[in-house]
């Protein structure tokens, strides 16, 4: 017996994954994706785009009940490859021995998951129709086919899933008391690659995510499994160096010479890649409510579009679906509870996780390269191994640790900051960062704040 009708807007991953969590306690779903059938028409061949997962994402599929297919292709990365202006590659890991994000291609979770999704009896899937309207108190929508022409979906619920963009919340626009802002980063982004050797295997070193951190702008590579890397170079949209002051190939060829030196011997075309690419804009969007007369919800990217500084924002829509799959069973399927219960619980972890993210440029463009963060991050990674129970650095606490929110890790990770200022203010750090009157002053802040 079916439980009622949902119709899921976007099939992405999490809109895919939304319509296997729902498939599965009883709903009847119809799963809208506008674009068509990438595992048909290919729409990603040629192009890897991958992304790095980590235990929040795994974690919420393993909850769901997805087998670990997926992970078995993707590649662990344990550290950071940081390469210096001078050239010079140091590593720094990400978290204890043994920990590590992992490299995914975004297409191929996506199809993994539609798969899953397709074998369900009680999931319709239905590519090229778009979204273009609905209504907030019945939950029916319209959505415009390939051929133009308009069908009407009526459902007892929807959810929108569609993406950073998504069509229901600027729909939802028009409500009374809807909350919504908007802000976008000085940088943009543009993708690049680094081909694989003749013999298929990678031109870097493979289990790593490279850095090559230059303070305002930055390039990242991750790899793929045919032995390529995806790489990404984070810039400005305007000012000096950015997108737009760099016009000309000769000023395209020195910028790149003269920050990513190494990287040149590898990046495929990077200069003519530059010129021809629009680059792409980052921003966050933070709306509130997440859901309208307990008929209609927002999931994802559609709810929290965040930066990739932290690699979390599949992670996250994967934790929405997870945290909805337990209250549809704790909550016994009453959307009059779900709903509220499910934007009380999930909105402060956006915005936590947006705000995380956005510090974490800082981070990674101009602190990876660092002589002091990486004192830091030694002195913390010393004092975690052996005080584990009073200190988890914060990018363990948002990565390697599912068990805690999002919200809490942010407040964690706050007060480690200020004690670790005061350490690092101590006099001779730079020299005596190994020595144990530094471990014990430490000690002393750490237990203060855990029994505050
Ligand atoms: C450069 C970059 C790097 C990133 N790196 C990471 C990372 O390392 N780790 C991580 O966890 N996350 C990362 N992310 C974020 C991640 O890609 C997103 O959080 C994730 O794709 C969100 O999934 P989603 O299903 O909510 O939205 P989307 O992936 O955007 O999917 C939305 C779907 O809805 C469809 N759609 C849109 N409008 C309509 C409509 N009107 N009708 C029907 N269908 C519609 C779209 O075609 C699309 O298929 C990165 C993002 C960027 C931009």
């Amino acid at each position: 017996m079916s439980r009622g009708r949902f119709t899921v807007a976007g099939g992405g991953p999490v809109g895919s994954l939304l319509a296997i969590v729902l498939g599965r306690h009883g709903y009847d779903v119809g799963l809208y994706e506008g674009r068509p059938d990438s595992r048909v028409t290919s729409i990603y061949q040629g192009r890897s785009i991958n992304i790095a997962l980590s235990d929040r994402g795994w974690h919420s599929l393993e909850q769901i009940g997805i087998s670990s297919d997926a992970k078995a292709q993707a590649i662990p990365m344990y550290h950071r490859a940081i390469h210096g202006l001078d050239g010079n590659l140091s590593a720094l890991p990400y978290g204890r021995e043994g920990d590590a994000i992992w490299s995914v291609s975004r297409g191929g979770i996506n199809e993994q998951l539609l798969d899953i999704a397709d074998a369900e009896p009680n999931i319709a899937t239905h590519f090229e129709h778009r979204l273009v309207d609905v209504d907030f108190k019945t939950a029916s929508a319209v959505f415009r086919r390939q051929d133009a022409r308009e069908l009407v979906v009526d459902a007892d619920y929807l959810f929108g899933a569609d993406g950073a963009h998504s069509k229901v919340r600027r729909l939802a626009h028009n409500l009374p008391r809807f909350s919504y802002s908007q802000t976008y980063m000085p940088q943009s982004y543009i993708e690049l690659t680094i081909p694989a050797n003749p013999d298929g295997s990678h031109k870097l070193e493979k289990n790593a995510l490279h850095i090559w951190p230059r303070k305002d702008f930055m390039l990242i590579a991750l790899p793929n499994a045919d032995g390529t890397f995806t790489c990404t170079l984070f810039l400005n949209f305007s000012g000096d160096p950015s997108f737009e002051s760099l016009q000309e190939s000769a000023a395209v060829q020195a910028f790149f010479a003269s920050n990513f030196a190494d990287a040149m011997d590898y990046l495929e075309d990077p200069v003519g890649t530059f010129l021809e690419k629009t680059a792409s804009p980052l921003f966050l969007v933070q709306v509130f409510p997440w859901s309208f007369n307990r008929k209609v919800g927002l999931i994802g990217d559609a709810a929290h579009a965040i930066v990739p500084f932290y690699g979390q924002g599949m992670n996250c829509g994967f934790e929405d679906c997870a945290e909805l799959n337990r209250l549809i069973a704790s909550c016994d399927h009453d959307w009059d509870a779900i709903f509220p219960a499910y934007e009380k619980a999930r909105k402060p972890n956006g915005d936590a996780i947006a705000e995380l993210s956005k510090r974490n440029f800082v981070e990674m463009s101009d602190l990876s390269g660092d002589r002091l963060f990486q004192l830091r991050k030694m002195i913390e990674a010393k004092f975690s191994a052996r005080f584990p129970e009073l200190w988890t650095p914060l990018y363990s606490l948002v990565t390697f640790s599912p068990d805690i929110p999002y919200a809490e890790a942010l407040r964690i990770g706050d007060e480690q900051n200020r004690v670790m200022e005061i350490i690092m203010a101590l006099p001779n750090i730079e020299d005596d960062w190994d020595r144990q009157y530094v471990m014990d002053r430490l000690h002393e802040l750490a237990v203060e704040v855990a029994t505050r």
